[in-house]
């Protein structure tokens, strides 16, 4: 099919498969975990398609960019890296796609921004890459654009390559139906959708079996709406710690509209279930919530707040937050530093509002709060939120805590970083016997005193070894 052609938005394209010999492919990932997930989901299937993974853009023949497209900080960072990108691909002629939510939220306007991008692939287009790709090798005008999404696609039989190392994520589910005024992500990755409960068991038994991993993060927009024949999330999970030997299990993220109480039950009941959840608050005011199409109020948060620490004491909450979304007044944004002042969360993603393309929010409302405002608010907000993450950490100084060693520390090579199983990170000096490095200790359990803490880290002393060490 020669010369240049672009697809739109909905159009399947039937390009024949001719299987690349040993094609190089560089990824590079923005954005959150499912996006992480996602890149391992896309090398799995060009893998299988006779791609090699390299780690060099430099010695690529295809770069792909899984992008994100919550903030236009976001945005900027991926033109910024295909202009610095250009130069070497003229030299290697490598073609360049752009994955993920930007080029499903910008779609075709991308190929007219003067920037390098041969193809554009949504979240849901993954499995027909390498037909694609076959289209485009080696025909440097050509173009191609699949940005149809799915009500039905969980790449459920496709296991992603994922790095080395004790933990992992899985997808359990795509997709959101929320549609909260704010975000974007209901029109970059689609409605929601679950996977079936098999293959994310077969996958966590695998992970274990061929990685090691000890350690496993369920993710999705919105997990507690996971409903899948006859399970929902709860009753997923329970399964998760029934039928597999994972030894800590870890979720992100609940909606707090609909937290079901037997998942607390659930939690507060088994070891091997992580004392951690993240619980998006997004703004501690009534009326900005109402605003922001979050389905519950100022007092519902708070409520829930008190319902999960009733029933796990020991848990560790964080959370995300939203400050000069659109109309916000002062006092609006002084009842969320209240809000954060009577929650205390052990840790929290703040940011200011930036509007997105297609939201509810950018048809219907003015982004009328001046960025001066926005930029001053947040930067209190943050300044509040570490003082509190301080004394939080602080208050922990003197007990010991389970730690799975994660990885070595970046200040300091002969210390190794981990998190204990509510979520806080912890750097401390393993004991090591002398044929014994450092970093043989990754993906061990340690018992860990701490004596120190800083708004985001803990430090400790290695205080022993636990019973999950033994096994
Ligand atoms: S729940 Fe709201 S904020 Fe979260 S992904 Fe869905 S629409 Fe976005």
């Amino acid at each position: 099919m020669p010369g240049l052609y672009s697809v739109k938005p909905g159009t399947m394209v039937v390009v024949p498969v001719n299987k690349p010999a040993s094609k190089k492919v560089y990824i590079e990932t923005y954005g959150c975990q499912m996006n992480e997930y996602d890149s391992g989901l896309v090398q799995s299937i060009l893998e299988s398609a006779g791609y090699t993974r390299v780690h060099r853009f430099q010695e690529a023949d295809w770069i792909m960019l899984n992008t994100c497209a919550i903030r236009e900080k976001a945005h900027e960072k991926i033109y910024n890296r295909l202009r610095s990108m250009e130069g070497e691909r003229g030299r290697n002629k490598a073609h360049i796609g752009i994955l993920g939510c930007m080029a499903q939220n910008l779609g075709d306007e991308l190929f007219a921004a003067g920037l390098p991008i041969d193809l554009l692939a949504g979240p849901d287009s993954y499995r027909q890459l390498p037909d694609l790709m076959a289209g485009i090798n080696g025909q440097p005008q050509q173009t191609v654009s699949l940005l149809q999404l799915s009500r039905t696609e969980t790449y459920s039989d496709i296991y992603p390559l994922q790095s080395e190392g004790p933990l992992a994520f899985t997808t359990i589910m795509r997709g959101c139906d929320n549609f909260c005024s704010f975000c974007v992500v209901p029109y970059t990755r689609g409605r929601e959708r679950s996977r079936s409960p098999e293959p994310i068991l077969h996958e966590i038994r695998k992970l274990i079996a061929e990685q090691d991993v000890q350690e496993v993060t369920l993710l999705g927009q919105n997990v507690n709406s996971y409903s899948f024949a006859d399970f929902n999330f709860t009753t997923l999970c329970e399964r998760i710690l029934n039928e597999t030997a994972i030894k800590r299990l870890r979720f992100t993220s609940p909606h707090p509209k609909d937290f079901p109480l037997e998942l607390l039950e659930l939690m507060a009941g088994s070891d091997r279930f992580c004392s951690q959840i993240h619980l998006p608050l997004q703004s501690g005011s009534s009326a900005v919530l109402a605003r922001m199409r979050r389905e519950y109020t100022r007092a519902d948060f708070l409520q829930l707040v008190d319902r999960i620490r009733h029933t796990i004491p020991q848990v560790n909450l964080s959370t995300d937050v939203i400050v000069g979304f659109c109309g916000e007044t002062e006092a609006e944004f002084q009842e969320t530093m209240d809000c954060m002042r009577e929650i205390r969360f052990d840790m929290a993603y703040m940011f200011h509002y930036s509007e997105r393309k297609h939201t509810g929010a950018w048809k219907k409302m003015p982004d009328d709060v001046a960025g001066s405002v926005k930029l001053r608010r947040l930067q209190e907000l943050i300044e509040l939120q570490n003082s509190i993450a301080l004394e939080r950490n602080q208050s922990l100084v003197g007990r010991t805590f389970e730690v799975l060693a994660e990885r070595p520390s970046k200040r300091d090579a002969r210390q190794l970083m981990g998190r204990t199983a509510g979520g806080k990170s912890v750097v401390f000096a393993p004991i090591c016997g002398p044929d014994q490095a450092v970093a043989d200790g990754i993906g061990r359990f340690y018992t860990v005193q701490i004596a120190g803490a800083t708004s985001a880290t803990l430090h400790g002393h290695m205080a022993g070894i636990t019973a999950n060490q033994a096994e």
